[in-house]
């Protein structure tokens, strides 16, 4: 049963304060991207190249698929291919127990949430250590990401203190922090929490025996991994154990170097509004008396391909642009869509992951196309959004009452004389009390005052001659 997205969005809006500055501080990595977009002159160009080398990889997967394992193999990595998710559970869960891992550290992988694996290790008894600083926080506060590149975002420095003293991170970091720093301190500050969390993590990262991480990018032509981070926990998860186990969608392929420049330059400057991310990493090969996994996973993406309406959200880098930019996701949260994945990108992959439990999410777009004009890659996100309303109905999901608004709406477009009565007597309603305006049936009156209908339509102006079309 799908919870509608307005219930939770209304849930998350009653703390206003957390709303505006959610939707600021999304807002102003949305003007970030755009400032260093304008310095730039080829970034259209660069927008239009991505979007090619996209469609060609994806529509030619199989042979860059081969073409990477092969590559990988010879660089003295083991490849494993898993359909879905149980699969590359049962895949990820064999080569710990074979190794003995009794500990693992992870860093930011969206691929093992959708697989639900760090559930799956905790059952078999693996400890699981996120070690993105963002992730950590969400981890011990048994949350889900809100945000698939800022996944803490919507979580203040108050509560990150209260959970760091409650979980022990504060205490761990003690020996390492005098007490004098420790007294310096203010409330919540933000660097001495961040140094907290360091010791904490690098604890975990000396007593692990394997580093997972996900994949930005398979480079098919070397069967490098390339993972982007700010915090440089991909290289500490790889670095101390000799262990490491990547998860990659099968989307993730790109041909070459040459391409891989090309996704460099947007990849940053779009999520985050920086002109790179502080740490770039490659991963050709295991390291010396290591091993090195790389499990592709396809679990739908294969699916997603034969679809000839939504193929094209296979060309999705995860950078979080859409959602940063969509006025719906700023100000409903990453909490209010039901699919993993919020926003623009999310509404989509939902319903292509399971449309009767996702449906309500196609609500949550107002249409203004602002995620299309930003997407790197050009996903044609609000198209999709639309043609799958326009699918609702015959997949049942179409929400009744709209059903009855639109066939009354119907009724009076295709009757113009009734139309024309209509719009002569709409400016009537501006005398209703509002009691009867604001009624519970009428949600727009929510958080909204009701618009006063023009005295005259703009249709009986032009035809009055009073619309003046040389200025218009
Ligand atoms: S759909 Fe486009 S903008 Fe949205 S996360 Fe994917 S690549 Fe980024
Ligand atoms: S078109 Fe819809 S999903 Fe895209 S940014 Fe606008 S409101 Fe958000």
């Amino acid at each position: 049963m799908s919870t509608k997205h307005s219930k939770r969005a209304a849930k998350f809006n009653r703390d206003t304060e957390r709303v505006s500055r959610h939707d600021k501080t999304f807002w102003s990595v949305r003007q970030r991207r755009d400032s260093l977009a304008h310095n730039i002159p080829e970034w259209e160009d660069l927008r239009e190249a991505a979007n090619n080398i996209k469609k060609h990889t994806i529509t030619h997967l199989a042979d860059y698929l081969e073409m990477f394992e092969k590559a990988a193999t010879e660089n003295g990595a083991h490849v494993h291919w898993a359909k879905d998710a149980k699969e590359y559970n049962s895949i990820v869960i064999d080569i710990m127990h074979s190794h003995g891992v009794r500990k693992v550290v992870k860093s930011k992988s969206m691929l093992t949430e959708e697989c639900h694996l760090n559930e799956h290790l905790e059952k078999e008894g693996i400890d699981v250590v996120e070690t993105d600083l963002g992730e950590r926080i969400l981890q011990l506060m048994h949350l889900a990401p809100s945000h698939i590149v800022m996944p803490a975002i919507h979580i203040t420095k108050e509560e990150v203190e209260e959970c760091f003293e409650k979980k022990g991170v504060i205490r761990d970091a003690e020996p390492h922090i005098s007490k004098a720093e420790r007294d310096a301190a203010p409330p919540a500050d933000p660097t001495y929490l961040t140094r907290c969390a360091r010791y904490h993590l690098r604890d975990n990262f000396m007593t692990a025996d394997c580093g997972m991480t996900g994949a930005n990018f398979g480079v098919a032509e070397t069967g490098d991994i390339v993972v982007c981070t700010n915090e440089g926990n991909a290289d500490m998860s790889t670095s101390v154990p000799k262990l490491h186990i990547v998860s990659m969608g099968i989307e993730k392929l790109i041909p070459d170097y040459d391409s891989l420049a090309v996704f460099q330059r947007l990849l940053a400057r779009h999520g985050t509004g920086q002109p790179t991310t502080v740490y770039t990493s490659h991963f050709r090969k295991p390291r010396p008396g290591g091993e090195m996994h790389i499990i592709l996973v396809d679990n739908g993406r294969s699916d997603i391909l034969a679809n000839e309406g939504h193929w094209q959200t296979l060309k999705c880098m995860r950078c979080g642009a859409c959602m940063n930019t969509c006025p719906v996701y700023r100000r409903s949260g990453g909490y209010s869509y039901t699919y993993f994945i919020p926003g623009p990108i999310g509404v989509n992959l939902g319903m292509l992951r399971d449309a009767g439990k996702h449906y309500h999410n196609c609500s949550a777009c107002s249409l203004c196309c602002s995620c299309d004009n930003v997407c790197p890659v050009k996903v044609d996100l609000s198209s999709q959004i639309y043609r799958w309303r326009q699918d609702l109905d015959s997949m049942h999901h179409a929400d009744k009452m709209k059903k009855t608004m639109s066939a009354g709406m119907r009724y009076v477009f295709e009757r113009p004389s009734l139309y024309t009565t209509a719009l002569r007597m709409a400016p009537w309603a501006n005398h209703l009390p509002s009691f009867i305006t604001n009624i519970k049936a009428n949600t727009w009156a929510k958080g909204h005052s009701m618009p006063e209908f023009a005295k005259l339509s703009f249709h009986e102006m032009w035809k009055r001659g009073m619309v003046d079309n040389k200025k218009s």
